[in-house]
C-alpha cells in the first residue's frame, strides 16, 4: 500500500522519542505543553461526572447551543460581541478546528504564510488541505518585519496563519501588527487563521488582542480557541472556530464531515459549571509567576531567556553555555540533570534555524519547579 502523497508532509513528531527517554531516565518533563498546573477547576470536573449519567448521545454538530452561548460571552466580554448561532462552532479541541478552518479555506496547490518559528501542527493542517507553507522568518522576539510579511504575499496567497499569544516564541501581537496584517490580507484578499488558545495567558498588564477585534479582519478570519489550556482539560478535546455566518456554515459542513461534533457530554459539563465565565477562576497571574520562576532557574543556569509576553513556554538561547545543537544539548541536559526541554528546531518548520534555541514550558506545579531547581543546581554550570 503505498499511502497518500498528502501524508508524507505531515510532521514526524520530534518530541516523542525525547519523551520516551525522559520516562527512561525518570526525568521531569519540561517539553509537552500538557498543563500540570493549573489543576482544572474542580466544579467542571465534578459535572463530568454526572453529565455521562444523563447525555450520551448525539448532540447538535455544531456543538450545545447553551456552550456556544457561554463561549460567546466569555469571547464578548472583550466588547466584541459574537452570535452563538452563527459564528461559532465547537470543535474537538484546536486541532480539529485548525483543520477543518485550513480544509475550508485552502485548496490544493494554494500557499498559506506561516511564521518560523512556529506550533508543530500548523504544518500538519496544511498538509492535510494541500497547500504549501511559505515561511516568513520571526526574530529572536518573535516579531515579523512587516516588509517580510509583504513580500510573502502573492497571487496564490490563500490564508495567514498566526498564533497569538505565541507558542514557542511567548509573542503576544500588537494591534499595530495586526493591523498591518488586516491591509496586507485585504489587499490581497486572503483569510487569516489566529490559533489564539493561550488568549487567557497575556503576562505584564498586556491584553489579548483577537484578530476578530480588527475591522480589516473581523469578516476574513477565524478564530481558533480551545479549552485545553484555559481549563486545563486537554483531554476533554474542546475548542470551537469562531468565523462570519458565511464562512462558518462552510466550516460546519466540513466539521460534519471530519468529526460530526465533539463530546456532548463533556460540553454539558462545560455549561453546568459555569466555568467560562466564572471570574473567580483565574490562573493568569500564577502562570506568570510560574514563568518569572522558570526564567530565573534557566537564567542562573546559564540560559538566555526570551522573556515571553504570553503563552506557556519559554524560548531559551543555549549559546551562553554550549556549543552543541540543541537537541544534543536537551539530550545531556536530559541524562545528566534528568530534565526535558524541546529542542528549538521542532519548531522551525522551513528546516532552518532552532539550533540555538530550546523550549522550556512552565504550565507546572510549583513542587515541580523546586525540583526543577534541586537537579539544575546539582548540575551545576550547564557548560559543555
Ligand atoms: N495550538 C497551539 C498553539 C498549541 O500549542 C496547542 C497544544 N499544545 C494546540 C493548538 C492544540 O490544542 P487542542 O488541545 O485544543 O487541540
Amino acid at each position: 500500500m503505498r499511502a497518500a502523497r498528502r501524508t508524507q508532509r505531515l510532521p514526524t513528531g520530534g518530541l516523542t522519542s525525547l519523551l520516551g527517554a525522559g520516562r527512561e531516565y525518570g526525568a521531569v518533563d519540561l517539553a509537552v505543553g500538557t498543563p500540570e498546573w493549573p489543576a482544572p477547576p474542580e466544579n467542571l470536573v465534578a459535572q463530568a461526572a454526572s453529565a455521562v449519567a444523563g447525555y450520551n448521545q448525539y448532540e447538535s454538530p455544531e456543538g450545545v447551543r447553551a456552550l456556544r452561548e457561554q463561549i460567546a460571552a466569555a469571547l464578548g466580554a472583550a466588547g466584541d460581541p459574537v452570535d452563538p448561532e452563527t459564528e461559532l462552532t465547537v470543535t474537538v479541541g484546536a486541532s480539529e478546528g485548525l483543520c477543518v478552518a485550513l480544509l475550508s479555506v485552502v485548496d490544493p496547490g494554494d500557499e498559506v504564510i506561516v511564521f518560523d518559528p512556529s506550533y508543530e501542527n500548523f504544518l500538519g493542517g496544511i498538509a492535510l488541505s494541500g497547500g504549501c507553507p511559505r515561511w516568513v522568518r520571526a526574530d529572536s522576539a518573535g516579531r515579523v518585519d512587516p516588509d517580510d510579511l509583504a513580500a510573502a504575499f502573492g497571487p496564490r496567497t490563500k490564508a495567514v496563519v498566526v498564533n497569538t499569544p505565541n507558542n514557542p516564541t511567548g509573542h503576544v501581537l500588537t494591534r499595530e501588527e495586526l493591523d498591518v496584517l488586516g491591509a496586507l490580507c485585504e489587499r490581497h484578499d486572503t483569510t487569516v487563521i489566529s490559533d489564539e488558545v493561550y488568549a487567557r495567558y497575556v503576562f505584564d498588564g498586556r491584553r489579548h488582542v483577537s484578530v476578530a477585534e480588527i475591522p480589516s479582519l473581523r469578516d476574513r478570519s477565524v478564530v481558533v480557541g480551545s479549552l485545553s489550556k484555559s481549563h486545563a482539560i486537554s483531554g476533554w478535546r474542546i475548542g470551537f472556530v469562531r468565523a462570519n455566518p458565511a464562512l462558518s456554515s462552510v466550516l460546519r459542513r466540513v466539521h460534519i464531515a471530519t468529526t460530526a461534533g465533539a463530546a456532548g457530554p463533556l460540553q454539558r459539563a462545560v455549561v453546568q459549571s459555569g466555568a467560562l465565565t466564572e471570574r473567580d477562576w483565574d490562573p493568569t497571574a500564577g502562570m506568570q509567576r510560574n514563568r518569572d520562576r522558570v526564567v530565573e532557574l534557566f537564567s542562573r543556569a546559564g540560559l538566555e531567556c526570551l522573556v515571553p509576553e504570553g503563552g506557556c513556554y519559554v524560548l531559551a538561547d543555549i549559546r551562553p553555555v554550549t556549543e552543541r545543537a540543541s537537541d544534543e544539548f536537551a539530550k545531556r541536559l536530559l541524562v545528566e540533570a534528568g530534565i526535558v526541554v524541546a529542542p528549538g528546531r521542532y519548531f522551525f518548520g522551513s528546516g532552518a534555524g532552532g539550533d540555538e534555541l530550546v523550549r522550556i514550558a512552565f504550565n507546572r506545579r510549583s513542587e515541580t519547579l523546586d525540583e526543577v531547581e534541586r537537579r539544575l543546581a546539582a548540575f551545576g554550570t550547564v557548560a559543555g
